[in-house]
């Protein structure tokens, strides 16, 4: 097992820098998702700590060990790769064994460690198959116990679920997160998809443009995200944002955004009121907008009167889209979304009242998109 640390590591392609100065401290048996949308410099983070690309500026450690320099075959870290990169001429049991061959351990022990992981993947009966008589989930969990096999310090998994389907997907993300726990091994694992994510990673570290937005666990990210892009990326459907002012009216602190106004809880106020006078970002989460009909207990409720273009029931819930508008419809139309009780009878083309939980608002710089308070 070890630790994993990204001290001012930096990778230039020519003019492009893929991932500037990253600064990450992994713990060991840590599960850490690197999570953003393509291009935003996640691989390229996985591949220079597996030695697969090489380091602009900067260093890597594995444990105490500096490992700018050591071959990949010698990090002690094993890889699973979204296309899996199994040999097609070999079987599943060659394909498992053969990173353990090369290390030219007894024939015995690779025959019982790689029987012990397939039992244990539940993909004993499959040893005898080459891959293409695999299906793809089949083949993610032969890719999954090539890795264990080699019992090494860190896994590396660079978006190895994006090949199955939805439902496939959620299984396997379970079975990964167990495998964890099981394994106590660290985990540092890249996928775009923010509910794979949040649903899996003990911390997560959001990418944009090759630079790191915040390392946090899944609840803090979701409760206090760093900037608008954070805020925007995690959560779905997204985070809805107003622009709007900071006002202060006999020691109450409220949103103004020109379609309505909700106030800030007295109990909430004192940072804010440093931007009174300021043009600010206001969200709020879909979630965190009800039908007054079902609103929950112990909230902070803010009426908004809006108008409903689309509703999408869900099963469990119920999906509006709604825009606002000033009393007269005169100022521009805002859209934003709720997720509603599925009882709800607010219905489309109608004006509805919603309720804004101001315990669960959020506010943000206009200019820097910074988080404010
Ligand atoms: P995706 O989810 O699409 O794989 P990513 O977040 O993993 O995206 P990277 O693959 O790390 O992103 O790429 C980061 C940036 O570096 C991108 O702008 C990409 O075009 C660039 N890049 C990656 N590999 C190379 C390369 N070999 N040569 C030149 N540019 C590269």
């Amino acid at each position: 097992m070890a630790s994993v640390t990204y001290e001012h590591v930096t990778k230039r392609y020519g003019d492009t820098t893929a991932v500037h100065d990253l600064n990450i401290a992994i713990e060991d048996g840590e599960f850490l998702v690197f999570v953003g949308p393509s291009g935003c410099g996640k691989t390229t983070s996985l591949r220079m700590l597996a030695g697969l690309e090489e380091i602009s500026a900067g260093s890597i450690y594995i444990g105490d060990r500096l490992v700018n320099e050591v071959p990949p075959k010698d990090r002690d870290i094993a890889m699973v790769f979204q296309s899996y990169a199994l040999y097609p001429h070999m079987s599943v049991a060659e394909n498992m064994a053969f990173g353990l061959k090369l290390r030219g351990l007894p024939k015995v022990e690779i025959e019982n460690r790689v029987k012990g992981v397939a039992k244990r993947l539940g993909i004993e009966h499959l040893l005898d198959r080459k891959p293409k008589e695999l299906s793809g989930g089949q083949r993610q969990r032969v890719a999954v116990g090539r890795a264990i096999v080699r019992n090494p310090a860190v896994f590396l998994m660079d978006e190895p679920l994006s090949n199955l389907d939805a439902k496939l997907r959620v299984q396997a993300r379970a079975e990964i997160s167990k495998l964890h726990m099981q394994l106590g091994t660290t985990f540092i694992y890249v996928t775009h998809d923010q509910v794979e994510a949040m649903t899996m990673g003990s911390r997560i570290a959001v990418m944009k443009d090759g630079h790191l937005q915040q390392i946090d666990t899944p609840h803090s990210l979701y409760t206090h995200p760093t900037n608008m892009f954070v805020a925007g990326f995690i959560g779905s459907p997204s985070m809805n944002f107003f622009p709007a002012k900071l006002l202060e009216q006999e020691g109450t602190l409220w949103v103004d955004t020109g379609a309505f106004r909700v106030a800030i809880p007295s109990h909430k106020a004192d940072p804010y009121r440093q931007y009174v006078g300021k043009s600010v970002i206001f969200g709020i989460r879909p979630e965190n907008i009800h039908d007054p009909q079902y609103q929950p207990q112990g909230i902070q409720p803010a009426p908004v009167r809006a108008k409903v273009s689309v509703t999408e029931l869900m099963g469990n819930e119920v999906i509006l889209y709604l825009s606002t508008s000033d009393k007269e419809g005169i100022l521009a139309e805002q859209e934003f979304v709720a997720r509603v009780d599925p009882r709800t009878e607010i219905h489309v083309n109608q004006w509805a009242e919603v309720i804004f939980d101001m315990d669960r608002f959020h506010l943000f710089d206009k200019e820097s998109e910074q988080r404010l308070g």
